[in-house]
């Protein structure tokens, strides 16, 4: 017997629950990934998680081949190639994990009427993407937790299935054709920092920093300098990391900084099961607020010199060139820089959710929208008029300025926290600095965003 294992976003061998379910139930596997052209017009070909993928593609196959298997690689509709693999070997199962996005929902629909009209099953697993799949916490009277702490009181109470060992070894049929595998060096206008891809660079990663970093992570997690964070966030994305093993291993592991790493891990089942249940809301207003967000030329000039860093707020300008140096940012850069935009600029956020989207390396509809929408007040957060103040916030989260140092050398010649507010030097100093000024006053933009929202 043969069955197919449909990999999406979950390239992993270790703690995979298809491809463990598929090789107990048949003498050989198909495992194979689908490059689609509608998954590319839905908005993920972007260079740098093309390229990443590229990196966790080689190095499934590579996980295959360690233990005589191999990756199958197609290019097509998925649905088309693969009962086309099923008809090639005669498989009786397809197995994959699911997904919460409208585009995973409907493909799983179409490929379940097209496989069973053609007499084979399709299995779908949950708890491969999230440690608690979509839709199995509810509060009483709805269908999803609109608010966190709740939701996490009671994902932290469920018992977490056990990490699945990876298989021994796979066995793929040889006449199974394959594409060639797509390559990292093929690829045009990557971010230069653009971290490695893969299990075995996630594993390692999940490793070194459970053993030597995390104790620091709850103290330390908003320190932007200091970059004491996991960023596992790129593997956990493409599923080169399992969450559910990740949760194992810190809870294991122990102490104050595992546990406050293993609620932020809550925070993508949150948003998973927001999105799961309000499809809609990866562009539409989670809560509507009726902003009268700008439009017109002013606004496009703000948005450009958002994107590009000059906003002449350092600390937003350092985030912002992070994120296009790196295909990464920090997540007190992303609620500084974003805030920055729906709420002093006043601009869309839907505008911002698309620029990060076009850099971010784990950029994924549920994580990255509903962020954005937790930021401009039109989704989860409960306190949906807050605004940061960039200004206190660099000098809170970079106290001595390396942050912005680094990411902005026009400013590099400005010791301490003064590099937070280069306005502040004389304007002979000033000139001295190839830096612009601030785009707007703080006080004017807040007075914009309240006038805008209809907030006295
Ligand atoms: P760590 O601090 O080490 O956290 C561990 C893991 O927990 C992360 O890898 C991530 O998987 C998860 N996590 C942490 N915080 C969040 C959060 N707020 N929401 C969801 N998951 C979280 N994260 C994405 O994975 N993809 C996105 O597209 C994305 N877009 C964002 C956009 C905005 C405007 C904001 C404010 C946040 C966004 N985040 C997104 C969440 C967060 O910024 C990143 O997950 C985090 O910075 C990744 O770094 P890390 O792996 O070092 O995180």
């Amino acid at each position: 017997t043969v069955s197919v294992v449909l990999y999406t976003s979950d390239l992993r061998v270790h703690d995979h629950p298809p491809l463990r379910a598929a090789h107990e139930g048949a003498w050989e596997v198909v495992p194979v990934f689908v490059r689609d052209p509608a998954v590319d017009r839905a908005g993920f070909a972007v260079p740098n998680r093309l390229a990443f993928l590229a990196d966790c593609l080689a190095d499934l196959d590579r996980g295959l081949k360690d233990r005589g298997g191999r990756l199958v690689v197609r290019e097509g509709d998925t649905v088309t190639e693969v009962l086309d693999l099923v008809r090639q070997t005669g498989a009786g199962e397809v197995h994959m994990a699911d997904g919460v996005t409208r585009f995973a929902r409907a493909r799983e629909a179409r490929l379940r009427r097209v496989l069973e009209a053609d007499g084979c099953r399709l299995y779908v697993h949950d708890g491969v993407t999230d440690v608690v799949p979509a839709g199995d916490l509810t509060p009483h009277g709805s269908d999803h937790f609109a608010v966190f702490t709740p939701y996490y009181k009671r994902w932290a109470d469920v018992p977490c299935r056990m990490p699945l060992a990876a298989p021994g070894a796979v066995r793929v049929p040889s006449d199974v054709r394959s594409e060639r595998m797509p390559r990292r060096s093929a690829l045009a206008d990557v971010s230069p920092g653009l971290a490695a891809g893969g299990e075995r660079e996630g594993r390692k990663r999940l490793g070194s920093w459970l053993s030597e970093h995390v104790d620091a992570y709850e103290e330390r997690h908003d320190d932007l300098a200091g970059d004491v964070t996991s960023r596992l966030s790129p593997y956990l994305h493409f599923g080169a990391v399992s969450a559910v093993e990740a949760v194992h291993r810190a809870r294991k592991r122990g102490g104050a900084g595992a546990e406050a790493f293993v609620r932020q891990l809550c925070w993508r089942d949150f948003h998973h099961q927001v999105l799961a249940a309000r499809p809609e809301a990866a562009d539409a207003d989670y809560r509507p607020r009726h902003d009268r967000w700008r439009r017109g030329a002013d606004m496009e000039a703000d948005l450009a010199a958002w994107r590009e860093g000059r906003t002449g707020y350092p600390v937003v300008d350092a985030a912002m060139r992070q994120l296009a140096h790196e295909g990464w940012m920090h997540n007190r850069g992303r609620l500084i820089a974003a805030s920055f935009l729906t709420k002093t600029l006043y601009i869309d956020w839907r505008e911002g959710a698309h620029h990060f989207l076009g850099l971010l390396v784990d950029g994924d509809v549920a994580n990255n929208q509903l962020n954005w929408q937790w930021v401009a007040g039109t989704g989860t957060d409960t306190r949906p008029q807050r605004v940061l103040n960039p200004v206190r916030q660099g000098k809170r989260y970079d106290p001595e300025g390396s942050y912005v140092r680094h990411w902005v050398p026009e400013l590099a010649g400005l010791d301490g926290p003064a590099v937070h507010e280069p306005w502040r030097l004389t304007a002979l100093d000033r000139a001295a600095f190839d830096y612009p000024d601030p785009l707007v006053e703080l006080s004017d933009g807040l007075a914009r965003f309240r006038r805008g929202r209809g907030v006295a």
